[in-house]
């Protein structure tokens, strides 16, 4: 073989190496803003869930340097549409793909309306310690300064990053990573919406390189006991804001409606007025579980500070936001119903 042969096939040889290096990172597309289209690019209305998952990767060529990527569609909606059967799909696949050996880590584009349900469903009953990192955009693919492409950059670098694995599910956006337990979304179109505002955010993200500050302190994923691999539905569980002079007889209404779960998003620290406590007293008389919880931002809801939650049987929701109150809850109940040990599963998840 003379040099210049030889050259090639070394030069060959290394670069299917160098990139069978890479870690191996599945992208799986859900919809949202980060998959919307509009008629122009600077225009406030568009569509969600429009561009398939293989254009959502194209559309950041530069992928292939940190990853060995590969795309699946699981469904493509706006997350005001997410529901029960897709929440148990993507469970169900992220606990399959992240079971192979040849897949290091899992990336999900998701909108932002319910990112933070998701992704709190998924800390509970992912179980596996790889990074599951999901993301989003506020502007559609097609806007100008469209914040997708890195969002997707940065969230694969994340789900590649052995540094991740065993933080539990984790959000990248807007150069910050959050944990699930953590992240609310709190501005309806800005580009940096999303925010832990009771703990701060796990780490920070810089076109790929990330630093992590911190691990989650609650418990997550493999020490969950939360599993819906066999699981076809979930329980259901209402969520009711409390307001001035609210009647009861919404809670009413709830449980006639067939709720096995009430999370009040209760005023202050859970509070709420005598009608609604009568009713929601009512409603554990009938086996209803009713969680506490608040409809302010910051702090958690602790038990028996205004309300006797011994005497009524409440559950308080400590630092869960109402609607990751209610998806521990509807968890908690495929496995009890006994207040008790679900007011135990919230001072833990
Ligand atoms: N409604 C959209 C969604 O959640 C908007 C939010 C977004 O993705 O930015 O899919």
């Amino acid at each position: 073989m003379n040099f210049k042969i030889l050259t090639s096939v070394l030069a060959a040889a290394l670069s299917c190496c160098g990139a069978a290096e890479l870690p191996a990172v599945k992208i799986i597309a859900t919809g949202g803003t980060i998959a919307g289209e509009a008629a122009t690019s600077a225009q406030s209305g568009y569509t969600s869930g429009q561009v398939g998952v293989d254009t959502l990767i194209k559309a950041v060529p530069t992928l292939n340097k940190i990853a060995r990527v590969s795309g699946e569609q699981i469904s493509n909606v706006g997350s005001q549409d997410m529901s029960d059967a897709i929440w148990l799909k993507l469970a169900k696949r992220i606990n399959e793909l992240a079971a192979q050996p040849d897949v290091d880590g899992i990336a999900i584009t998701h909108g932002t309306d319910t990112m933070e349900e998701t992704a709190y469903f998924l800390h509970l009953t992912v179980k596996s310690r790889k990074p599951v990192v999901l993301t989003g955009s506020m502007r559609p693919s097609t806007a100008l300064s469209a914040d997708g492409p890195l969002n997707i950059y940065n969230a694969v670098a994340v789900a590649a990053d052995p540094l991740a694995a065993g933080r539990g599910v984790l959000v990248s956006i807007n150069d910050q990573i959050h944990s699930a337990h953590d992240i609310t979304k709190t501005h309806t179109t800005a580009t940096d919406t999303f925010m832990s505002p009771y703990r701060g955010v796990i780490g920070a993200t810089a076109y790929g390189v990330s630093q992590y500050y911190r691990t989650p302190f609650r418990k997550h994923t493999v020490d969950t006991p939360f599993n819906v691999d066999n699981a076809t539905s979930l329980p259901r569980v209402d969520i009711l804001y409390v307001y001035e002079d609210m009647p009861g007889d919404l809670v009413d209404a709830a449980v006639k409606a067939g709720a096995k779960g009430i999370v009040a998003a209760g005023v202050g620290n859970g509070n709420m007025p005598k009608a609604v406590m009568d009713a929601l007293s009512r409603a554990t008389q009938q086996g209803v579980v009713v969680v506490r919880a608040s409809r302010v931002t910051l702090g958690f809801v602790g038990r028996n500070v205004e309300v006797d939650d011994d005497k009524l049987n409440f559950v308080a929701a400590e630092e869960l936001n109402p609607p990751k109150a209610r998806v521990l809850l509807r968890l908690a109940l495929m496995q009890t119903s006994d207040p008790k040990a679900i007011q135990a599963m919230f001072n833990t998840y």
